[in-house]
């Protein structure tokens, strides 16, 4: 995340280095002006940025976790994100519309243990394809994550699975399903809905894998390449379909929607 000055008027840029005045990058979608470098930003932005009139319908905003392992420490943890962040937990979903399409909307909260999917994200996003299913509506979710929550063990790698089973039912049925991924998108999350988009869209620079890049080359004992994980690097492998700034995302969902689903 950017470093706020003491005034509050200015940030450095996490990549560049350069101070940046931050009215001039919150108008310009939180991209850094001199790198393209992309901001991390929360939920709610990219609420505001997407959806018509910046409006969302959440459903299921009050589920909450019930702790299942008891796990030290994890309960003050959800209180202070819960507080700091006022949402239950790292996902948020319901409906919403684009260009006056209706669409299921769902976005991840990176701030919230690092986005990281235990039951309720995993229940509340099983629940929006069904949501989608149910209304024949079209879906899309915004993705950052570290992966699956540690503190729920392995129910937290359950909904990899189940999160899988439930976009499989939704594209059966011809759900179409676009999965934006943004800095960062990891693990559990990035091995199961994340990466399952019918079309699958990153923000420049966004670093996106299952494992980290130095795990991997002390597995293999090889260099990885140049730009690994990055999205270039997945868009010219094919894992991507789409690399789109955040100033041009809407208008390009706008463009998706009414090729795959205007009637
Ligand atoms: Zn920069």
């Amino acid at each position: 995340m950017a470093r706020d000055y003491p005034n509050g008027l200015w940030i450095k840029c996490d990549n560049c280095g350069e101070i940046l005045y931050k009215k001039t990058i919150e108008k310009n979608f939180f991209i850094c002006s001199k790198c393209n470098y992309h901001f991390r930003i929360s939920h709610k932005k990219y609420i505001e940025y997407l959806l018509d009139d910046g409006k969302l319908e959440e459903y299921d905003s009050d589920l909450e976790t019930n702790d299942p392992l008891n796990f030290p420490q994890y309960k003050e943890k959800l209180i202070q994100a819960q507080k700091t962040l006022g949402i239950k937990d790292a996902y948020v979903y319901g409906l919403g519309k684009i260009d006056n399409i209706q669409i299921v909307f769902g976005a991840m909260e990176f701030g919230f243990i690092g986005g990281s999917m235990g039951t309720v994200v995993g229940e509340k996003v099983a629940r929006s394809f069904r949501l989608a299913t149910q209304l024949n509506i079209p879906i899309i979710i915004v993705c950052t994550s570290g992966g699956a929550r540690m503190q729920e063990g392995i129910f937290s790698l359950m909904q990899v699975a189940k999160t899988s089973l439930e976009v499989g039912i939704s594209d059966r049925k011809g759900i179409p399903y676009i999965s934006i991924l943004t800095n960062p998108c990891y693990a559990g999350v990035m091995a199961s809905f994340a990466s399952l988009g019918d079309i699958i869209i990153a923000e420049p620079g966004a670093m996106l894998g299952f494992t980290g890049p130095r795990v991997i080359e002390e597995t293999i004992k090889q260099k990885l390449p140049e730009g690994f994980q990055k999205a270039e690097f997945l868009l010219t492998h094919g894992f991507v379909d789409l690399v789109v700034p955040r100033w041009d995302l809407r208008r390009t969902l706008i463009r998706l929607l009414n090729i795959i689903w205007r009637k």
